[in-house]
């Protein structure tokens, strides 16, 4: 119902009006510009966090937009430099933003030029993983841009059944790979579709990333994976800063700064840009405490 909303003109107009609403739209989306980004992750970063800046926009459907996105991109990872921020802050870049839908090696052109903008700064960018339709092309391209920018980032999604053989392929030396529970409508083909079988899924990926040579990034607020984790961590014989844990902006902030305070790695995911309705409406459909949260504002008591 949440995500049929999303496309629906008079409630989008609601929410993006609404006075109170827009505390909710900051608790999820760091602003509308690079420069709100860099803002949020100052302070990120001041309370020990890392960052990966995700410039909210999807379906691209032409060439133009698809080269502003390459644009914004290298506006903020110019402003995360001036800041001096680099050290601690990367970009997650969605394929179907610089083109994928439109032709292939666009993408895979335009995501070149935000690795080189991103390498010239000393850091490094994650490629998001959409619906499974688009799986092989990402993974392809993927193994392109790792030819010269080896440090790019994989995503895997513990819902597909794909995924636990994704993990060995990926699971090599120096590679960055982010674990998550995947965020798309999949059919049952392709996809676990009772949540015990996600969950079970994502701890046998966990293990095979932490028993391989990469990098493995966790993102999940689930607290019982956040425990099988750590604790799989120690038996693979990892130590803090060997692998990570990544959440949202605005989700479980307690839980990321008790992790970050035991030590751990914790890099906050934070979206920005003009394009948050849609990013909004899939967090609130998530989960139905965010609806609350979201009802109250909008009511005038939050
Ligand atoms: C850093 C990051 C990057 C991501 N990148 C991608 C991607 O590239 N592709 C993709 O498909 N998906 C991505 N996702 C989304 C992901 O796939 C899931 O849809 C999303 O994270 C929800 O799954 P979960 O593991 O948090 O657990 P859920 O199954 O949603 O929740 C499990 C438990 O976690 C706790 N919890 C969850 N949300 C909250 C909350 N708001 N407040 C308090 N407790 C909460 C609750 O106890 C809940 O029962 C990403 C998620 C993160 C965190």
């Amino acid at each position: 119902m949440i995500l049929a909303a999303a496309g629906n003109d008079t409630i989008r107009n609601l929410v993006a009006t609404a006075p109170l609403s827009r505390n909710v739209v900051a608790r999820f989306v760091a602003g509308r510009s690079a420069t709100d980004a860099v803002i949020a992750t100052r302070s990120l970063v001041r309370d020990g966090m890392n960052v990966t800046l995700d410039h909210l926009g999807e379906d691209t459907t032409d060439a133009a937009q698809a080269a502003d996105i390459v644009v914004a991109y290298q506006t903020v990872l110019a402003e995360l430099a001036a800041a001096g921020l680099t050290e601690h802050a990367e970009v997650s870049v969605k394929l179907s933003a610089v083109g994928q839908k439109l032709d292939e090696e666009l993408a895979l052109a335009n995501a070149l030029r935000i690795c080189d903008a991103a390498a010239q700064v000393g850091t490094t960018v994650t490629l998001d993983m959409e619906d499974h339709t688009t799986t092989d092309s990402t993974l392809g391209i993927l193994a392109r841009l790792r030819r010269e920018y080896p440090q790019t980032g994989a995503v895997v999604q513990a819902y597909l059944r794909r995924t636990e053989s994704d993990c060995r392929d990926l699971a090599t030396v120096g590679s960055r790979v982010r674990l998550c529970k995947g965020a798309y409508a999949e059919p049952e083909s392709v996809a676990y579709q009772d949540p015990a079988d996600v969950d079970r899924s994502y701890v046998r990926c966990a293990n095979v990333l932490l028993a391989g040579e990469g990098y493995p990034m966790f993102a999940t607020h689930d607290p019982r994976l956040v425990r099988i984790i750590d604790d799989r961590a120690r038996w693979h014989d990892r130590k803090a800063g060997q692998y990570e844990y990544q959440m949202l902006f605005g989700v479980r902030l307690a839980e990321q700064r008790r992790l970050a305070g035991a030590g751990e790695t914790v890099r906050v995911y934070v979206p920005y840009g003009v394009q948050w309705y849609g990013y909004l409406m899939r967090r609130l459909a998530e989960r139905p405490a965010n609806l609350a949260f979201f009802a109250r504002a909008l009511a005038g008591r939050k």
